[in-house]
Parts: structure tokens; C-alpha cells; sequence
């Protein structure tokens, strides 16, 4: 799409207009460019009907031309034009408009969303409401996954913003009581419409449900309420915690709308992989290799442990190659009970690749006294 025109210029009024005038060049304009008005070049056509109910939609609406007024087409979120092609295919697809013969009241009530459905309001914009809960993932050692620790993070969030405290208004500005609802927020209506005659009990599109309308909005939010801020904050990752799992901050997510409470940060801790040991579930597993000569001797072995210590622990003579020992007690503590994990190691004969002299003819003595092969069984080759 090519550059947004002024809403003024889409309508042919100027910056001055009344509710009036605009309101007549907008009916003009729509009966000009509806699709059903231009078979020949549908598609231009509804562009045009696009661009002028979105510019109707904005200037119609004192908040949002007022809005418009300050900050152009690059005002705050949901005051832009999404609900004009809303009202179009409701408009247009859900009712056959025929001829496009007189709009009268009908076609104008649809603005503002309050159309035909008695009671329902159709925003929630007076609704205080949570902020967003926020995710941010972070990469721990398994080490500090063992212990603990403590990671200070950056991200962004939006917060209450200090220029205005969230109300959007322009510090010093008036805020005024809503002059179409009288502060209610609400107003109701009977209509004739082709349906028949309808109360509709709508949110004051004036005010938006506010009861007050702000006269001037704050700048630094653009009458959002809130901005979005880089935050730092510590957390701290207790001893124990496992690859996937979370820790809830409450309250250190998004600022909430209309005084609502702040949304929670959920942090997803991710165990980086470690080149001696592995965690399933609470237990720790790694591989301790050992001599030949401690495997046939027995040994006591020095282990160590994932906190940094060190445990000895005793093989016996004839330790076949694949053994676990377990070291209970000495693996992840549960964060949710006193309860820990094992350390569970798998003995590795590592057969010498080099030999001194001294230690080949040692060796040499020993195989002549048991130089037969082993026999072999079936299921030895496995264990
Ligand atoms: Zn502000
Ligand atoms: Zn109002």
C-alpha cells in the first residue's frame, strides 16, 4: 500500500471541519466508491471505501480525531483504522445493503460497534485488566543448576508510565466528564432500524466507557498509559532445578491496564550440556575410568562430585569394565523436598596403550601364567 493519506485529505474537509461536514463528506464519499457502486473496478473501489471509512471511522470519533489531531497516523495502538475493515465485511457481508439507497441513521449506527446487539459492550478499554505475562528463557551450567545461583536479566517490559501514572493524560491537562454520556460511560438509544425498533445500551463511544474524556494526551506514552522499558532484574534459581522447569516471579511481568495488577515474569531454566556428567531426574551419572591393575586389584577410587568435593569410594578386586557404583545421597536435591538424588558412576578399564620396559616385561610374566584365551560363552561377550 503506498503512503497513508491524511484522514482530511480522504475526505475532502479541512483541519476545522465540523462533526457535521464531516459526517456529509463522508456519506458522499461512500456512496461514490461502495463496491457494489463500481462493478467495473471493484477492486480500486473498495480500496477507496477502505481508506474513506477508516479516515470517517478516526475523525468521527472526537478521542480518536483529537488523537489524530496530535499525533498523526502514528498514534498508540488501537486507536488506528483495524475497526473500520471490522465494520466493513460486519456492514456488508452480514447485510445485504441492496441498493445502497439511503444510508439514514442505519448506516451511522453501525459505528462504534454498538450495532443491533442490546446490552453488549463492546469494549473493555473501563476494565482494569492484568498485564501480560512475560517469558524469558535462560541457560544455567549444571553446576549452578546443583547449587543454585543467581542471574541478574534484561529485558523489556511495558510499565506505568512516570510522565502521566498510567492515566495517558498530559500532566496539567484537564480531564473532562464526558459530555455524550454525562460521565456515565454508557449511553442508550432506541432506534428504527430495518430490523425493527432496538434499544441498544452502548459503551459511550465518546468516551470510550470512560466517563471522562482527556483534553490533551500525555507525550510520553502517547496516552497509552504505558511505555516500555528495559528492565534488570535478579532472580534466583534454586539448587535443584531441573532442565524445562520454571520459576514464577509474580508481579515482574507487564503493567496492567487501568490500575489492573502487574502480569508474571515465567522463567524456563535450560541445563547446558556437560562434558562429564549427565542428570536423569535427580541422579547424576558419569564415567570413571580405571587401570587395569585397579580393576583387577580392587582400588579405592577418588570421585568427583558435581559441588566441587570429593568422595572415595572403594571397587573390588575384579571390577569388570561397565560397573556402576552408586554414592547415595550425593546427587540433585529435589527442590520440593529434602530428598536427593544418587551419584551413580560406571567403571571404565582403560587398556595401557603405552608401556615402559620395566612395566612390558611385568607383563609378559604375568600373561605366561594365564596366556588361554577366555572361553567364550553366549551372553559373555555382553556382560
Ligand atoms: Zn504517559
Ligand atoms: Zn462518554
Amino acid at each position: 500500500m503506498a503512503e497513508k493519506r491524511d484522514y482530511y485529505e480522504v475526505l475532502g474537509v479541512n483541519k476545522n471541519a465540523t462533526d457535521e461536514e464531516i459526517k456529509k463528506a463522508y456519506r458522499k464519499l461512500a456512496k461514490k466508491y461502495h463496491p457494489d457502486a463500481n462493478p467495473d473496478n471493484k477492486k480500486e473501489a473498495e480500496a477507496k471505501f477502505k481508506e474513506v471509512n477508516e479516515a470517517y471511522e478516526n475523525l468521527s470519533d472526537p478521542q480518536k480525531r483529537q488523537m489524530y489531531d496530535q499525533f498523526g497516523h502514528n498514534g498508540p495502538q488501537g486507536f488506528g483504522g483495524a475497526g473500520g475493515s471490522g465494520f466493513y465485511s460486519q456492514g456488508f457481508d452480514g447485510f445485504n445493503m441492496g441498493d445502497f439507497g439511503d444510508l439514514g441513521d442505519i448506516f451511522s449506527s453501525f459505528f462504534g460497534g454498538g450495532f443491533g446487539t442490546s446490552g453488549r459492550t463492546s469494549r473493555t478499554k473501563t476494565e482494569s485488566s492484568k498485564g501480560a505475562s512475560l517469558r524469558y528463557d535462560i541457560e544455567i551450567t549444571l553446576e549452578e543448576a546443583f547449587l543454585g545461583v543467581e542471574k541478574e536479566i534484561s529485558f523489556n517490559r511495558e510499565e506505568t508510565c512516570s510522565t502521566c501514572h498510567g492515566t495517558g493524560a498530559k500532566p496539567g491537562s484537564k480531564v473532562e466528564t464526558c459530555s455524550t454520556c454525562h460521565g456515565t460511560g454508557q449511553i442508550t438509544q432506541v432506534q428504527t432500524t430495518i430490523l425493527g425498533q432496538m434499544q441498544t445500551t452502548r459503551t459511550c463511544p465518546h468516551c470510550h466507557g470512560e466517563g471522562k474524556v482527556i483534553t490533551e494526551y500525555c507525550e510520553t506514552c502517547r496516552g497509552k498509559g504505558k511505555v516500555r522499558k528495559a528492565a534488570k532484574i535478579k532472580v534466583k534459581i534454586p539448587a535443584g532445578i531441573d532442565d524445562g522447569q520454571t520459576v514464577i516471579l509474580r508481579g515482574e511481568g507487564a503493567a496492567g491496564n487501568k490500575g489492573g495488577e502487574k502480569g508474571d515474569l515465567f522463567i524456563t531454566v535450560h541445563l547446558k550440556k556437560h562434558n562429564l556428567y549427565t542428570r536423569k531426574e535427580n541422579n547424576v551419572y558419569c564415567e570413571i575410568p580405571v587401570t587395569i591393575t585397579q580393576a583387577t586389584l580392587g582400588a579405592n577410587l577418588e570421585i568427583p562430585m558435581v559441588d566441587g568435593s570429593k568422595e572415595y569410594c572403594k571397587i573390588p578386586e575384579g571390577t569388570q569394565t561397565g560397573t556402576k557404583f552408586r554414592i547415595k545421597g550425593k546427587g540433585f536435591k529435589n527442590p520440593n523436598s529434602n530428598y536427593s538424588g544418587d551419584f551413580i558412576f560406571t567403571v571404565i578399564v582403560k587398556t595401557p596403550k603405552k608401556l615402559t620396559k620395566e612395566q612390558r616385561e611385568l607383563i609378559e610374566e604375568l600373561a605366561k601364567t594365564m596366556n588361554e584365551q577366555p572361553p567364550v560363552r553366549k551372553k559373555g561377550i555382553f556382560g
